[in-house]
């Protein structure tokens, strides 16, 4: 027998059109890359969304056609993440910060038809035009006034297409399948794979990021979203603080911790999401300025392990609850987070950092296991480790243009490439990327477990873990570290406060102390780089 319920699309259009409608006086207010702040309401985002839709449309572009972005955090963006999914092509969100040819590379493959262009990138798409095979036109995201002198040909104006559109454009009945838009990961080896999400996952990812063990971003919420909107969508959460009528406060260009903090106090933002890199810059502003967010209730952090001594700075001195997040490009991110179970709520302080450090639970939608080398799964105990596996409606199936891929399984899984423990109440720990865990002497050393026990030392601002060859043990594992601005510290000192925590032969041989680390495009420690700076040894 079968259900009597109406089979509604499940549509990104759809949640612009809820907001507008039932949230139409709720804010979206942006720091514009040309300096001021803008804002404007949802029942405004959606009908410049729908001018864009119909600019876009003479412009010739139709469904499933990509448009590709190169854009910071802003209204305008926004204004494309939904009339271009919303008329049934498909946002592509292009990251600035990568190597110009893997730029290209991806354009390309993609096979974007109009680039959309913060007037900060147009000299990284001016670099790399003559390699761009399927772009028709360039289209920049400001006004008349400010539009840059550029080489490119023909360049449009953001604000002169969207004024000469008027807004009688009506969301097409898509089917939900269909994809809304794509972002490619560089988190593998091998060429950058593309992920494309449709309608219907990135809806049902809202509905699961809304759930209250999840990230909910209420109607008495501001979240600013730190970050970018180039990084698997923002996290997914232009659609679900819409969908549940909270303000949103773009952070544009500006992300240090004195513009962060400025513009969180004057918007009373109350949460806000982004890598450890982020706030460890926010962290030390407000150590050393003394300023505060006072309205700030929840810091989200994801893309890298989180420290224990972070989650206790924002809780212990300043009061603000910290949420660990696991997910990836090809989760949309969402897969685990870290709402405690109650009782470990109310446990001792240090009980509760010991769970506060894994990367949480698996919101519901999510299904996560894990498997040895063999394939087959591990108990849930919280000791045993192997690759993590997941599933779910918001994960994807397969990549743009690749007919086999590396990631899944026979039976329907999404092999992560992320090696993990999980424990009988769910929760998950991360212990390294597979790439990343350090074999010595037969015996595994988990990178992440080192970086967190050496930022707990007073003198470590930051730090990374990579294995170096070694002629007898196969790998020794590698301490490189940021210190503290003012501290001075010291190597033997540094490997007794691992030693005191793990067992010998786990204590890395020696320590490197560096000025900064290098960053990838998305904020995360290049352990790729550290090897090929250090791989031979500290010498
Ligand atoms: P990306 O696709 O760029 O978002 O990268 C996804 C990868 O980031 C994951 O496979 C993990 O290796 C890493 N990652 C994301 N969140 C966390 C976290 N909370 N802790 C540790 N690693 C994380």
């Amino acid at each position: 027998m079968q259900g009597l319920m109406m089979e509604r699309p499940l549509l990104v259009s759809s949640i612009l059109e809820h907001a507008s409608t039932i949230h139409h006086d709720q804010e979206v207010v942006t720091r514009t890359v040309e300096g001021p702040v803008h804002r404007y309401t949802y029942a405004d985002l959606a009908q410049r969304s729908r001018r864009l839709a119909k600019a876009l449309t003479a412009l010739g572009i139709g469904r499933g056609d990509r448009v590709g972005t190169v854009a910071w955090n802003t209204h305008r963006h926004l204004e494309l993440y939904f009339g271009v999914s919303g008329m049934g092509a498909v946002c592509h969100t292009l990251n600035p910060r990568l190597h110009p040819e893997q730029f290209a590379w991806i354009v390309n493959h993609a096979g974007d038809r109009l680039l959309f262009v913060d007037a900060t990138f147009v000299k990284l798409v001016e670099a790399v035009a003559d390699k761009l095979t399927t772009v028709e036109r360039v289209v920049v995201m400001t006004d008349r006034a400010n539009m840059p002198g550029t080489s490119l040909p023909d360049p449009l104006c953001y604000e002169d297409i969207v004024e000469a559109a008027d807004d009688r454009f009506a969301w097409p009945a898509l089917e939900e399948g269909a994809a809304a838009a794509m972002c490619y990961t560089s988190g593998t080896t091998g060429d950058p794979k593309g992920v494309v999400y449709s309608n219907r996952s990135i809806v049902l990812h809202a509905y699961g990021l809304s759930l209250p063990g999840a990230l909910p971003v209420g109607e008495r919420d501001a979240l600013l979203p730190v970050v970018p909107q180039f990084h698997v969508l923002a996290w997914g959460f232009p659609y679900a603080v819409p969908m549940n009528g909270g303000k949103l406060v773009m952070p544009g260009p500006r992300l240090d911790g004195a513009s962060l903090t400025e513009l969180m106090a004057a918007e009373g933002v109350t949460v806000t999401a982004g890598v450890p890199t982020v706030w460890h810059g926010l962290l030390e502003h407000w150590r050393t300025s003394g300023e505060r967010v006072p309205s700030l209730g929840r810091v989200v952090v994801g893309g890298s392990a989180a420290p224990r001594r972070m989650i206790e700075a924002f809780q212990e001195t300043y009061g603000i609850a910290f949420i660990h997040a696991w997910g990836m490009t090809e989760t949309s991110p969402l897969g685990t987070a870290s709402y405690l179970k109650p009782a470990d709520f109310d446990a001792e302080a240090s009980a509760r950092y010991d769970r506060q450090v894994k990367q949480g639970r698996p919101v519901f939608g999510v299904e996560a296991r894990i498997v040895d080398e063999g394939g087959a799964p591990l108990p849930r105990d919280g000791v045993a480790f192997g690759e993590l596996q997941v599933r779910g409606p918001w994960v994807c199936s397969g990549y743009h243009r690749l007919d086999v891929s590396p990631g899944h399984t026979a039976d329907g899984w999404f092999a992560t490439g992320d090696v993990a423990t999980i424990d009988p109440d769910g929760y998950v720990q991360i212990t390294d990327r597979k790439k990343d865990l350090i074999k010595s002497g037969g015996e595994w050393i988990s990178s992440i477990d080192l970086e967190d026990l050496a930022m707990s030392h007073p003198d470590v601002q930051q730090a990374a873990v990579i294995g170096v060859p070694d002629p007898r043990w196969e790998e020794r594992p590698l301490l490189i570290v940021v210190p503290v601005a003012g501290a001075e510290p010291d190597k033997k000192a540094i490997r007794a406060h691992l030693g005191e925590r793990v067992a010998k032969w786990q204590v890395p041989d020696d320590v490197v102390f560096v000025e900064s680390l290098p960053l990838g495009a998305t904020g995360k420690v290049l352990k790729s780089r550290l090897r090929e700076t250090y791989g031979g040894g500290a010498a």
